[in-house]
């Protein structure tokens, strides 16, 4: 005799424990060791996870059978690809989902040419293969690519839809998952023409639903966990912007909402980043910097006598040299590199993997720059200015973003006590 349905039930919902705690810590250590530990681990299950829905089932329930297969991996494909949308975006969404798809037509055209080599070759010789593997039609596993693509769809969408009008975090994912399982259940078992080899269909179909729900309340109770107790303080980063138009081009609510996020962290008048971005970041970037020993500079640029611009020609000419400056500013530095206004008219520079030779050179680059641009700028600038520039480099002279700040500070105070319109990296 074996095992009791209590034993099996417990064996499964331990298994949808494990594996989605899995994909849960793969998926907090990805800042650490990358996202490809999570995508291969849920790439090996996506073979599997067919297979054993063609064969391996276990009664859970009087009548109840339940494949680990489907109930277990299958319901972890899709709590990733959330998990995914909900902590990250839709772009990195699509790659998973891509990903998924792609292995699934990767595996069944391979599959679909070792079918070839059997060909002709007696049964006979082929015992020592399990029956299931031979048996295993190409059927099914275009089927299962089909229903998966529409299932990692379906199930933003459907979350998407749902969180209009659920409040409860638990209850929109449990409520996504269930419409999807429901509806991948009758699409999968029909379409792959299992169900017309079993002659009480209904019961199998309702046994599927039963068993995917009920592993689903596993899934959704860990992601649930993990998004209201895991607080991601991720770095500010520039979500890229790709060309590529389809369905995700329009779930893009959290790429939007990262938009504002950054926005919110832009200076309305020069559009550069704030010093509220600066202190939310820079020791970020610096403990990064750390990590692979490399060098981070920082740059306080200062206009000389800015005052007497503004007392002279007023403000609105003042504002004008200010949006002037941060134009050059801008386009003088890398895509890294990252540019603050820091107060009224002090602009800090944050320089990734910058020396401070490099760094010195692209602070006179700026002051160059500003030389020759001025004398184009159209209309004229009401007075040339100059800057004076405190330089320091981490983690050279300073360890802490406070230290970075304290000293590049002091060097610019000391070209101020010079005689202004120089750049100091030293004292
Ligand atoms: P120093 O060479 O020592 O830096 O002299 P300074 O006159 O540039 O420095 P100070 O700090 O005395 O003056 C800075 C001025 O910048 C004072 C303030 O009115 C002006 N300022 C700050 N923010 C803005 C702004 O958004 N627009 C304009 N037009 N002026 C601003
Ligand atoms: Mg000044
Ligand atoms: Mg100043």
């Amino acid at each position: 005799m074996g095992i009791s349905h209590i034993m099996q039930l417990v064996y499964m919902l331990t298994e949808a424990l494990f594996v989605g705690m899995v994909i849960v810590y793969l998926f907090s250590i990805r800042h650490k060791f990358g996202i490809a530990l999570l995508y291969i681990t849920l790439g090996t299950f996506q073979y599997l996870q067919t297979v054993l829905a063609t064969f391996l089932y276990f009664e859970i329930f009087p009548d109840v059978f339940v494949s680990p297969g489907s109930a277990v991996l299958f319901n972890a494909s899709l709590f990733a690809v959330l998990l995914i949308y909900i902590k990250e975006d839709a772009g990195e969404a699509r790659k998973l989902i891509y990903g998924l798809v792609v292995a699934n037509v990767t595996l069944t055209i391979f599959l679909f040419m070792v079918g070839l080599h059997l060909e002709g070759i007696p049964a006979s010789q082929l015992s020592y293969i399990p029956e299931q593997v031979l048996s295993f039609t190409p059927r099914v596993l275009i089927m299962g690519t089909l229903t998966l693509a529409a299932d990692v769809l379906l199930i933003i969408i459907i979350y998407e839809f749902f969180s209009k009008y659920i409040t409860s975090v638990f209850f929109k994912i449990y409520s996504a998952m269930a419409v999807v399982l429901i509806f991948d259940t009758f699409f999968f078992t029909v379409g792959s023409g299992i169900i017309s080899e079993q002659s009480d269909y209904v019961r199998l179909l309702i046994s599927s639903v039963i068993g995917k729900l009920l592993l689903a309340f596993v899934y959704s109770l860990i992601l649930t966990l993990y998004i209201k107790y895991h607080e991601d303080k991720g770095l500010i980063v520039e979500n890229e912007g790709t060309d590529i138009k389809d369905i995700f081009t329009f779930l893009t609510y959290r790429q939007k909402y990262e938009i504002l996020r950054r926005e919110s962290y832009r200076d309305p008048l020069t559009g550069l980043y704030t010093r509220g971005f600066l202190n939310a970041n820079l020791s970020r970037e610096l403990d990064i910097a750390k990590r692979s020993n490399d060098k981070t500079a920082f740059l306080m640029i200062d206009i000389d006598n800015f005052k007497l611009i503004n007392d002279s020609f007023g403000h609105q000419e003042g504002d004008r040299i200010l949006v002037f400056l941060a134009m050059v500013i801008e386009t003088s530095i890398r895509k890294m590199d990252l540019a603050c206004r820091y107060g009224g008219e002090e602009f800090s520079l944050i320089l990734p993997k910058t020396n401070l030779n490099l760094a010195v050179q692209l602070a006179e680059r700026i002051r160059d720059k500003l030389a020759v641009l001025s004398d184009s700028h159209k209309p004229a600038l009401a007075r040339k200015i100059t800057l004076t520039i405190g330089i320091a480099v981490a983690s050279d002279e300073a360890v802490t973003a406070e230290e970075l700040i304290f000293i590049a500070d002091k060097r610019l105070y000391i070209g101020k006590e010079n005689g202004r319109n120089c750049i100091v990296s030293k004292g």
